[in-house]
């Protein structure tokens, strides 16, 4: 069977969703969720998507009464997630939604209970969980290669520019980088060093307060340490281009990836020399591989699922807090 896909939300990104879900065999577009008809009508068109399939934001709870959709992936800007997220899985759909998961640890656990509710899985949209280079050293690391890993760096940014986009808007976005880019740095941080961080120190800059007003971080540095005694240095910005990185250390070798998780390609190197994985469509792969977590309950190498959403919003609360108040914070 083919997972039967909607997207809500038919911006930016879930057209890129769209373009690459062309090419799944797994997983197929046959629904939309928007407030703009125009583009539902587009949508129509371009991916034969039929009317009795097409809803808006007022009315997608009827979607339980819709037997050919399985799963909404809910690609809306980041502080709708929560609650859009907890009508679709009380529509009994599947749901499938874009990072961060939500704003806050509080939210995102009951996303995850309100899924657990319903008995309908919930995915978050963590696309490098299946590409290539990075499972590579991934394996590498657990296969002890980089032997006792010591440090991790990792250094994500892009410049922000139309200062009238949601993304710079508190009451949309939740806050700043860290919500939108540095989250790659941090669950980065988590995967590649294969463990949960027990601290973090953060400290905030801001270089342009019209730009970027209160509650709305332009570049955010923090520190993660390890049960093991490794540790994490991550930079989160909106104000540098070209910040698109991945270090990683052990005493016996080390792993280095730019860009890291941009769309690609991915491109690194290892002690051992160039990593030469396949390079693909990160959103197609992710939607095979959602499909077959989905329908026939595949384990991922790293997980995907809500309760990894909420581990990576805890630490951003603390990120946030150690921010606030200059302190150490340790994580439970
Ligand atoms: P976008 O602005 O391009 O699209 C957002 C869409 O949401 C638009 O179509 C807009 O019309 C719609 N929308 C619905 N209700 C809205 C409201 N009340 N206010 C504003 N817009 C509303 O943004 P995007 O880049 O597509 O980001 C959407 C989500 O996808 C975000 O959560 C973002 O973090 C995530 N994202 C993930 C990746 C990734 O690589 N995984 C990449 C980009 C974005």
């Amino acid at each position: 069977p083919v997972l039967r896909v909607a997207i809500m939300g038919l911006g930016g990104y879930g057209t890129r969703v769209a373009e690459a879900m062309k090419d799944c065999k797994k997983a197929k577009l046959v629904g939309v969720i928007s407030g703009t008809p125009s583009k539902v009508k587009a949508w129509q068109e371009k991916y034969g998507i039929p009317e009795k399939n097409c809803y808006n934001y007022d009315n997608f709870d009827n979607i339980k009464n819709n037997p050919d959709i399985d799963a909404v992936y809910v690609i809306t800007p980041n502080a709708l997630h929560h609650s859009q997220a907890i009508r679709v899985a009380k529509a009994g759909k599947h749901v499938i939604c874009e990072k961060p998961m939500a704003l806050n640890a509080k939210e995102g656990q009951e996303m995850v209970d309100a899924c657990k509710k319903a008995n309908v899985k919930l995915l978050v949209g963590y696309r490098m969980h299946f590409e290539p280079h990075t499972l590579e050293v991934i394996r590498m690391r657990q296969a002890g290669e980089f032997g006792k890993i010591l440090f991790f760096q990792g250094l994500c940014g892009f410049k922000a520019g139309d200062p009238g986009q949601w993304r710079l808007n508190k009451e949309l976005a939740g806050g700043g980088s860290l919500m939108d880019i540095g989250i790659y740095a941090l669950n980065g941080a988590r995967y590649m060093i294969g463990e949960e961080p027990v601290w973090v120190t953060a400290q905030e800059t801001k270089t342009d307060p019209q730009k970027f007003k209160p509650g709305v971080d332009e570049t955010i540095q923090f520190q993660l340490g390890f049960p093991s005694g490794a540790v994490a240095s991550c930079l989160s910005t909106y104000s540098m281009n070209n910040l698109d990185k991945f270090f990683l250390n052990g005493d016996k070798g080390f792993a280095e990836m730019q860009p890291s998780t941009g769309y690609g390609p991915i491109k690194g190197r290892t002690h051992k020399g160039e990593l030469n994985q396949p390079v693909v469509v990160h959103q197609t792969l992710q939607m095979e591989e959602m499909s077959d977590i989905i329908l026939h309950g595949k384990q991922p190498v790293v997980p995907v699922n809500g309760e990894e959403g909420v581990r990576d919003l805890k630490i951003m609360d603390a990120i946030y807090e150690a921010v606030k108040t200059g302190k150490k914070i340790a994580l439970k």
